[in-house]
């Protein structure tokens, strides 16, 4: 089978490889019909030193259930499935617990252990705990908007929950990509008064404001800072979601949270220590987040999606095929593309 391979900084392929094939009882194999290109890939298309080995990509997927292992339950194949970017038992006492992207038998894809789904066919591990089963055909118009419930839908969910959204809050939303997008359009959906998107591309901006953002700001660190308190009182805001997961993004991210306030960070952080850890404690800031459960927000979010009150779907602004993948992650990397969504 074809699958997207990282070597290096910058360094993506299109290759053949060994066909993904059953190897536990729990396993199921998924054709892919649609992945894409994460933000969170683009750290190590930044950052990875070179491996002779390479790692097969990707951690979004909707796909059919090829064929299942002998304790799988509640699949069959032919099954169309959402693949969240972690798998998990649904089982233990964390995934009881709705987090389960610590199951103690989980893991994510597109890892060493587990290759990743930018590829013509993917391994699923616990299959049963992990995939999603859709009540739509395989080419559904709410296609692109389902692939969303794999990460990005659910990640903005998870930051909105995480910085106590709710109704009549104020928001604002640290940076503009796909994750911070989806968190405009969750903190809209739990009743946000005012949302503020802390951003600068104009294509992102003028979506964030179909999404329900309120307002925006474009100037960066202290002016931003400055800005935010403008149209708050004076304050902050009540619920902050740090969406990108640089050392300056999160110093922003607590220091526009009221006090009393809460911020939600689910950008992957970049850096051993948490900065602003002074400004948070003296205001009594709560900072909470981390990988989102996305599995346990299917449920929650399916019925908006089907029913077209959200349509996160519309941060793709990008259709590629396989071979188009390596111009997709340099598209994303130079901000040319909000989100590159793949066709098989
Ligand atoms: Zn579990």
């Amino acid at each position: 089978m074809r699958a997207t391979i990282i070597y290096g900084t910058g360094d993506v392929r299109i290759e053949t490889v060994a066909d993904a094939r059953l190897i536990e009882p729990t396993d199921a194999l998924v054709a892919v019909t649609r992945a894409c290109i994460c933000g969170s890939d683009l750290w190590p298309y930044k950052t990875m030193e070179h491996s002779d080995t390479g790692r097969v990509m990707g951690h979004e997927a909707i796909g059919v259930v090829e064929s299942v292992g002998a304790d799988v339950r509640n699949l069959k194949a032919g099954d169309l499935v959402v693949m969240p970017f972690a798998y998990s038992d649904g089982s233990c006492v964390f995934c009881h617990e709705g987090l389960h992207t610590s199951c103690v038998h989980g893991g994510f894809f597109g890892t060493a252990e587990v290759a990743g789904a930018q590829a013509e066919a993917v391994r699923v591990p616990l299959a049963d705990g992990t995939l999603y089963v859709l009540p739509v055909g395989r080419d559904d118009a709410l296609t692109a908007s389902l692939l969303t419930l794999s990460d990005v839908m659910g990640t903005g969910h998870h930051a909105a929950l995480a910085a106590r959204v709710g109704p009549g809050k104020t928001v604002a939303v640290v940076g503009d990509g796909a994750v911070g997008l989806c968190g405009v359009i969750a903190a809209r959906r739990l009743g946000a008064e005012q949302i503020i998107i802390l951003g600068r591309h104009a294509d992102r901006i003028a979506l964030a404001r179909e999404f329900g953002a309120t307002e925006v700001v474009s100037e960066r660190g202290d002016e931003a800072i400055e800005r935010v308190r403008e149209l708050t009182g004076g304050f902050g805001v009540h619920s902050v979601l740090e969406c990108v997961g640089l050392e300056q993004s999160m110093l922003t991210a607590v220091s526009i949270a009221r006090p009393g306030g809460a911020v939600g960070r689910v950008g992957v952080p970049q850096d051993e220590t948490m900065p602003a850890s002074q400004p948070a404690f003296y205001n009594n800031v709560t900072v909470s987040g981390g990988p989102a459960p996305v599995r346990a927000y299917i449920e929650e979010l399916l019925p908006d999606v089907l029913e077209g009150r959200i349509e996160p779907g519309r941060v793709f602004d990008r259709v590629t095929n396989l071979d188009g993948v390596p111009d997709g992650y340099r598209a994303m990397n130079e901000r040319e593309a909000i989100k590159v969504l793949i066709e098989f």
